[in-house]
């Protein structure tokens, strides 16, 4: 069996983490800091991958509150986060950790598989962990990680910022839940949208924002100077294509082209909407995912 990370380096001081649960947290390392957006499934301890790419003070945050994105917090001493995502935490801590685990259990067993954790995973511990300490985030926040630490807690200041800086905005943007926050990195010139924005859209949970503020706020995203996108669930960078199409597929959508869906964790009913592509999408994507609910649109 390889390692249980694999780690993809996306641009000179970037790098996916991606774990065989399906999901990747980022790592984005600057002259004097580095910053970790996500932290996994938490099956095993990422902050040891984190710390063979670099020593630097790290800065963490979450894009939500999903356990596939915050599970790993418990690796962590501190947490910066959407206070407006509290409450999907809380659900996904409390509740949702047993159907996670439940869930890949019965699909690994269904394809012959062994678990999907490493040999030495302690469940219980994992149940219980949570996270430290939070600390949270402001819209507009930025941090800098060519700075020392005590500098990086500022909002974004277009006059001030230089090559010299390696600044990290977090922009909230209510959407797949009501406390996703994206993260652009300035230099890069790459936007960290965790679940908010993918060719799978999951808007479909009690926590998920009204699918028309979602498209609104995300047409805001246009001030930025984005070069490329890496959500989640990605293993590759993907361009900024589906930025402005998926708007548009938000606005063809309707309840006659939709179809039941069901969650398949917690058999919460919603509605699927599928946009076909027709070769469009220069990532080579044939399809757009909506899950949407019709009371929350
Ligand atoms: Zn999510």
């Amino acid at each position: 069996m390889g390692e249980y990370f694999k780690v993809f380096q996306l641009a000179e001081n970037v790098y996916h983490i991606y774990e065989p649960g399906g999901v990747g947290s980022s790592l984005i390392v600057g002259r004097r800091q580095a910053m970790l957006i996500d932290t996994g499934y938490g099956f095993a301890d990422i902050s040891a991958v984190v710390r063979k790419i670099t020593d630097l003070p790290l800065r963490v945050v979450n894009t939500h509150g999903h356990t596939d994105h915050a599970g790993g917090n418990r690796f962590f001493n501190k947490v910066w986060m959407n206070p407006a995502d509290k409450a999907t935490y809380k659900d996904y801590q409390k509740h949702q950790k047993p159907l996670v685990a439940a869930l890949f259990e019965s699909k690994r067993k269904a394809a012959g598989k062994g678990p999907i954790w490493p040999e030495d995973f302690d469940r219980m511990a994992w149940y219980e962990a949570g996270t430290k300490e939070f600390c949270w985030l402001i819209n507009g926040q930025t941090f800098d990680l060519d700075a020392p630490e005590e500098r990086c807690n500022q909002t974004f200041d277009f006059e001030e910022a230089s090559e010299e800086n390696h600044l990290i905005e977090a922009i909230f943007m209510p959407g797949h839940t009501v406390g996703s926050v994206m993260f652009f990195d300035w230099k890069n010139h790459i936007l960290f949208p965790g679940d908010d924005l993918d060719y799978s859209l999951w808007m479909q949970f009690d926590t998920s924002a009204p699918l028309y503020t979602y498209k609104k706020r995300l047409q805001q995203l246009e001030q930025y100077p984005i070069e490329a996108i890496l959500p989640s669930h990605k293993k590759q960078l993907l361009s900024t294509w589906i930025l402005k199409r998926m708007p548009e597929a938000i606005e063809h959508l309707s309840l006659e082209k939709s179809r039941r869906f069901f969650h398949p964790r917690t058999g919460q009913p919603g509605w699927l909407y599928k946009e076909p592509l027709n070769g469009e999408s220069p990532d080579g994507q044939d399809t757009i995912y909506i899950t949407y609910q019709i009371n929350n649109m």
